[in-house]
């Protein structure tokens, strides 16, 4: 693949690390995780946002413990549909009432799991932005599509696929997670020259679609096997402005680590 800058505007850009909870932790677990987390967070909201995505059902017990905090509550996914017979699924004003911010949409295990497509994640980031809800758009290429050369293709195929027709306004708050599917809970990170390139990749795209002024505004964060050990070096990439974590979101002391990133180190040994 070539090699890719786009004279990224990074410090504009604040920093979010996402935690994804994906099925894992009941109530009191939840609870001890995110105390820890409010704990252990820089002070006064200083530092990178923070979002966390529990899993439905711990949502209303962690939104109570984040009240007045700067940790922000997401969700993992919604159904596009206001209400109605969709035995279940929640949708996007259930999770404004509980308090949620955001919402994580087209994760590689619902598009491949659960059958989300293009033109479905499209009609939830449609109802997510129209109650101002910040969607989380992930896209990422499988090994096969990496190893076929098919990377680039399949990200523009996802990017446009989910955001074409869309006014930048309405897509003001929007994040993307770049989330190669071969990283994702398997312990093989992409290095931070595959991150920066497609990273790179992706905001061209939105260039293409917006503008440079829009395109240098949206955070792309990473996600795929991120832990203490590798954040550093990733996030110091031009356009790498944050992280989405799985397993090692799960972990306060290593989450927290994650949280107060030193960008433009190289990883310790
Ligand atoms: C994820 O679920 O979005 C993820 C990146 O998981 P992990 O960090 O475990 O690879």
């Amino acid at each position: 693949m070539a090699n890719m800058s786009t004279g990224s505007a990074k410090s504009l850009r604040r920093p979010l690390i996402a935690g994804n909870w994906k099925m894992n932790l009941g109530l009191k677990d939840s609870v001890d995780l995110v105390r820890q987390l409010v704990d252990g967070a820089p002070a006064g909201g200083s530092g990178p946002e923070i979002m966390v995505a529990p899993p439905f059902t711990a949502l209303t017990v962690v939104a109570e413990l984040l009240k007045g905090k700067s940790i922000k509550l997401g969700a993992q996914n919604m159904h596009p549909e206001a209400s109605g017979a969709f035995t279940g699924e929640v949708s996007p004003s259930q999770l404004l009432d509980v308090g949620c911010s955001h919402v994580i949409l087209g994760h590689s295990e619902r598009r491949r799991m659960f059958g989300d497509t293009d033109a479905f994640i499209k009609k939830k980031l449609q109802a997510a932005v129209k109650l101002k809800l910040v969607p989380v758009l992930c896209i990422g290429e499988t090994l096969e599509e990496r190893e076929s050369n098919r990377t680039f293709r399949v990200l523009e195929t996802q990017i446009k696929g989910a955001l074409e027709g869309f006014a930048p306004t309405d897509l003001a708050q929007l994040v993307v997670a770049y989330e190669p599917v071969w990283a994702i809970g398997t312990g093989k990170t992409a290095t931070p020259d595959q991150a920066q390139q497609a990273h790179a990749f992706v905001r061209q795209q939105l260039k293409g679609l917006y503008g440079e002024g829009w395109a240098q505004s949206v955070r792309i964060l990473y996600g795929g096997s991120v832990t203490p050990e590798n954040v550093d070096e990733l996030m110091s990439q031009p356009d790498v402005d944050g992280a989405l974590v799985g397993g090692a979101s799960l972990k306060p002391v290593g989450f927290l680590r994650i949280i107060n990133f030193k960008a433009g180190t190289k990883a310790s040994a």
